[in-house]
């Protein structure tokens, strides 16, 4: 299989008459789904991605694996001006959390680029060490002012 360094990969098969359209890095990819030969493209965004497709007229399909289950939490990543940007460790697993040009914070997993469901707890989680405490009241301290503090320690 070839090592993509497009940012999405879109399978097109004219057999089946679809477009299958991936994150690169799905486990989903190199399989040739949909028997028949199809081949893969790379593209560096989504949009360029889905403008490829709409004009192949062929049936575009979301993958499944990679991008619907992850499109709504996400809210258009590529639309989203990241400000900046801090990677850190917590129990192995690799996060990063993310400041928007927007009134936004994020913290996702560094692997899928998944949004965490428990912003704040992660926060809560990792501050631990540094005697900082998230309190669960939204009032004291909402997911933004977590993930800001978080963000000074990493
Ligand atoms: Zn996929």
């Amino acid at each position: 299989m070839k090592n993509w360094t497009a940012n999405y990969v879109i399978y097109e098969n004219h057999v089946n008459k679809h477009i299958g359209i991936h994150r690169n890095g799905c486990s989903q990819i190199g399989k040739n789904g949909g028997n028949g030969i199809g081949k893969y493209i790379g593209f560096s965004n989504l949009n360029d991605a889905y403008e490829y497709a709409k004009n192949s007229n062929l049936l575009i399909k979301d993958c499944s694996f990679c991008i619907k289950n992850i499109q709504n939490k996400y809210s258009c990543e590529e639309n989203m001006d990241i400000a900046e940007e801090k990677e850190f460790k917590l129990n192995g697993t690799v996060y990063i959390a993310r400041k928007y040009k927007e009134t936004k914070r994020d913290i996702i997993y560094k692997e899928t680029r998944e949004v965490v469901k428990n912003i704040k707890g992660i926060a809560r989680s990792y501050l631990k060490q540094f005697n900082e405490n998230v309190s669960k009241d939204a009032n004291v301290m909402n997911t933004y002012n977590a993930v800001d503090l978080l963000m000074k320690y990493c």
